[in-house]
């Protein structure tokens, strides 16, 4: 079976129980924001500036859990910010675990490693020593790190912790192998740190998926090579969704990294083009995503909008109408779901946005449960065979495919090393580490805007590397030392 048996019955009993009771328009997925707050500034990102002026807030807990139980999703996506700089995560999930429901941590992968070791400390015995061996072994914990664990003081084994389940996923955001992953997140090390969680996940019996989000110079050929990568890790199974011109993002690419943003986010025929392939990876990986989604993303179908069924919950109340737009915030959720004119949204039958600004969406959170959601016999059929069907084997690992990952800081390639080595070594003689797009995947864009400036695939942001270049020649103009 593609994805867990339980889980799969609940939420077919969940939509059952809602067409019993005659309910037209009820809750799937709860995007619970408890915070925006973030150790990152990735591209392309809306909500560290949306929420700018609220960005230290956060949901108390009991309030994160009435609002769960409140709108009855079956599935608690939490997201954020970074949940896990949430300072009650642990006793979050145990509390969305005590509802029976499902849970995804949408995580940076930056603290997950942190997570799992108070895990093991909260839990260790004899029994651990194999595993914890394993992971020093691997160099995902350290000798000092394993010894904390063993030793832990009683408030780490009495601490609340994230515990691997069946009704729990990691859901690591990686939007590219290591050169284009770290420049969107603006950031080097980081995907490097992601691969590390996934693999001491993996060890430790976690459910782990991955969310993507293409944007418009994504490389469709790198992007398989990343499934494979993760498939590879033992990923369970990948989000894959367009990126959207929100407004907040809108505003911030060009405020501050002074970028259009027609040149990054993708209209609907773009979209279309870079999914073309999406449906033969759902038959290669484990994509989470119903068959009718993959269809409408590769332009074989149409789908109307029900982002009722994917509603997000924050700081300011349930956020509408929808994840990426925001016209107001209600105090409930019944409220928004009898307030909101929801025909005003999504795209008509000639596919025109019915609001201008749903005129390129295509997003997972809009569209995702048309097709779950749908009774058609075709689609009842389709998404039976696809949930009940056999799982795609794991891409065997191999020397070459890590080679390929790991295609930047790792091996000097990183979105910073030109401005490094200028650094370090004067201008003349900094090498361009990243002429070459960082990446040795063949690429399916000529037209690569970013080329002509050395910066490469992924379209993030290049303000550091910008930065410590400037740094270098203004102090070469002046004569005085880069600091
Ligand atoms: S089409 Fe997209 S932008 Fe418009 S309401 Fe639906 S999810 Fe939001």
């Amino acid at each position: 079976m593609r994805f867990p048996l339980a889980p799969t019955a609940k939420i077919a009993r969940h939509i059952v129980q809602n067409r019993l009771r005659g309910r037209a328009k009820f809750a799937m997925v709860l995007q619970l924001e408890p915070l925006h707050t973030c150790n990152l500034t990735c591209t392309g990102c809306g909500r560290i500036r949306e929420y700018s002026t609220s960005i230290k807030d956060v949901v108390p807990l009991d309030k994160c859990l009435a609002v769960a139980a409140e709108c009855e999703a079956p599935m608690i996506s939490i997201c954020g910010g970074e949940p896990l700089i949430y300072p009650r995560i642990e006793e979050l999930v145990a509390g969305l675990h005590a509802q029976g429901r499902m849970v995804y941590i949408c995580t940076n992968g930056v603290f997950m490693r942190k997570k799992m070791r108070d895990y093991l400390a909260a839990t260790y015995s004899a029994a651990t020593e194999p595993v914890l061996k394993d992971l020093v072994g691997q160099k995902l914990v350290s000798e000092a790190e394993a010894d904390a664990i063993r030793n832990a003081k009683p408030e780490a084994r009495a601490k609340v912790v994230i515990r691997p389940s069946q009704w729990h996923y990691w859901n690591v955001h990686v939007d590219g192998l290591e050169f284009t992953h770290d420049l969107i997140v603006e950031r080097e090390g980081v995907f490097k740190e992601c691969v590390a969680a996934i693999r001491m996940a993996k060890l430790l019996g976690y459910q782990v998926a991955t969310n993507t989000t293409v944007y418009k110079e994504t490389d469709v050929a790198e992007l398989e090579e990343m499934f494979k990568f993760l498939s590879s890790l033992g990923v369970d199974g990948h989000t894959i969704s367009p990126g959207y011109d929100y407004d907040a993002a809108k505003k911030d690419m060009v405020k501050r990294l002074g970028k259009d943003p027609k040149d990054f986010f993708l209209t609907r025929d773009l979209t279309r083009q870079k999914f073309k392939d999406v449906q033969r990876w759902g038959e290669m990986f484990t994509i989470f995503g119903t068959p009718g989604y993959l269809e409408f993303l590769a332009g074989r179908r149409e789908l109307a909008c029900s982002a009722w069924a994917v509603p997000t919950y924050n700081i300011r109340g349930w956020k509408a109408p929808c994840y990426v737009m925001t016209d107001t915030h209600y105090p409930t959720y019944q409220d928004m779901l009898g307030k909101v004119d929801w025909s005003r949204f999504g795209v008509d039958e000639k596919g025109c946005g019915r609001d201008p600004r749903c005129e390129n969406c295509m997003m997972h959170s809009g569209f995702e449960p048309s097709a779950a959601l749908s009774t058609g016999l075709r689609d009842t059929w389709v998404n039976f065979r696809y949930n009940f069907g056999s799982r795609p084997a794991p891409y065997p690992a191999s020397t070459e495919l890590e080679r390929r990952a790991f295609n930047g800081a790792t091996v000097g390639k990183g979105h910073m090393a030109e401005a490094k080595a200028a650094l370090n070594h004067g201008l003349a003689g900094a090498r361009s580490a990243y002429a070459q797009g960082g990446n040795d995947l063949p690429h399916d864009h000529d037209h690569h805007p970013a080329s002509s400036n050395g910066a490469s695939c992924g379209s993030g942001d290049t303000s550091q590397r910008d930065e410590l270049l400037a740094k270098v020649q203004s102090a070469s103009k002046t004569g005085l030392p880069a600091s």
